[in-house]
């Protein structure tokens, strides 16, 4: 039995399926899915991430935790956490920087929230020096200040696809065609979830809803509100989703979603717009959205990177420099990667950001 066959038999079953089901299959079947059986990181792999560019990113987001901490005098214990960590590579980057931070390490509980069992093996290695705590679940989160990180974690979050019809919408879903993974629309009907897109979209606009990311900010935005702590979200998307940002991934190159399910990465771009909504509902303020560029350049990734340049040479050299530009400069993520803060109400963002 592979992917393929498992969701033909549930479409023949169930009937079609939506994408926010098919992201969910081809992501994380227990079995056959994507993260679930392998490690997509790096240059061998499929994409590659910030921290996997450069030490910068993940010692700069240290940083702005361990200030935004110290700010709130320095909470003991808090938890240090971290949604969807990848290789580990970013907490591992985020305790070396603040080592010598007073106090942060002695107060630490360091939780990670990760699906998938192959990528936990890899961060149990890279923080091999470090007690850690994994869960499936934020709502698994003590109730303690906490202090977290999330990079290119909502990306990987099942949508749902709807197009707006004379009447109401039609959901985007994937059915079969000769035997075949296709697209197709299921009959328009009201959805007041969008009511609030009547506005700013015209018939035949596809809008998408992660439903999975409101209860995940709730328990986030919930501690923060109630005992103190921040959180930096980093993705790509920008305020209000629209169009369709359904993108797979293989080898580095665009691919078609339906082809060879669970062998490709799905994302869709983050609307931050919903995930303020459900920070504000949880009594948690947030700030701006700010283009990663910006947030690392105000962090100071220039003067982190003349300081690492002093010891390098030749190929090392280029290679920082390169990262440097990859990470910040606009044609490159700076810009279409997106930086909000979340942190108590009466109090300010956390370095980098501002409301
Ligand atoms: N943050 C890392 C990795 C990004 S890839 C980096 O920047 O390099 C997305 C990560 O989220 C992977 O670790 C993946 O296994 C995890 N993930 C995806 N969906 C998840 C879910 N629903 N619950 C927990 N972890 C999830």
């Amino acid at each position: 039995m592979s992917l393929l066959d498992h969701l033909k038999s549930r479409i023949i079953t169930d009937g079609p399926l939506s994408i926010a089901d098919y992201m969910a299959d081809c992501l994380l079947h227990p079995e056959f899915g994507y993260y679930t059986t392998r490690d997509p990181l790096g240059a061998q792999g499929d994409f590659i991430t910030a921290p996997e560019i450069s030490q910068m990113f993940g010692e700069l987001i240290g940083l702005s935790l361990a200030q935004a901490w110290m700010d709130q005098d320095s909470p003991a214990p808090f938890s240090l956490a971290e949604l969807g960590p990848g290789r580990g590579t970013l907490m591992g980057d985020v305790l070396r920087a603040t080592r010598g931070v007073p106090g942060f390490h002695a107060a630490l509980q360091l939780h990670l929230i990760e699906a998938s069992p192959t990528l936990r093996a890899a961060q149990k290695d890279a923080l091999a020096d470090y007690p850690v705590t994994w869960s499936d679940h934020v709502a698994d989160l003590p109730q303690q200040p906490l202090f977290l990180v999330a990079n290119e974690f909502f990306d990987a979050l099942p949508v749902r696809q709807f197009i707006r019809q004379d009447m109401g919408w039609a959901e985007k879903r994937v059915g079969l065609t000769d035997g075949a993974l296709s697209f197709g629309l299921a009959e328009p009907t009201p959805q007041p979830a969008l009511d609030h897109r009547l506005d700013d979209t015209k018939v035949g606009d596809l809008v998408e809803i992660c439903t999975t990311a409101h209860p995940i900010m709730t328990e986030v935005c919930t501690r923060i509100a109630t005992h103190g702590g921040a959180a930096l979200v980093i993705d790509y998307g920008d305020w209000r989703s629209l169009g369709d940002t359904l993108q797979a991934l293989r080898a580095h190159a665009p691919t078609d979603p339906l082809q060879d399910p669970g062998a490709a990465d799905l994302t869709t771009h983050v609307d931050f717009e919903a995930l303020t909504v459900a920070a504000a509902a949880a009594n948690c303020a947030f700030s701006r959205i700010t283009p990663q560029g910006i947030f690392l350049e105000r962090l100071g990734i220039t003067n982190r990177a003349q300081s690492l340049a002093a010891a390098l040479s030749g190929d090392a050299l280029e290679n920082l420099i390169a990262a440097h530009r990859r990470l910040t400069h606009p044609q490159e993520m700076g810009n279409l990667f997106k930086v909000m803060g979340l942190f108590p109400k009466a109090l300010t963002p956390p370095p980098g950001l501002d409301v």
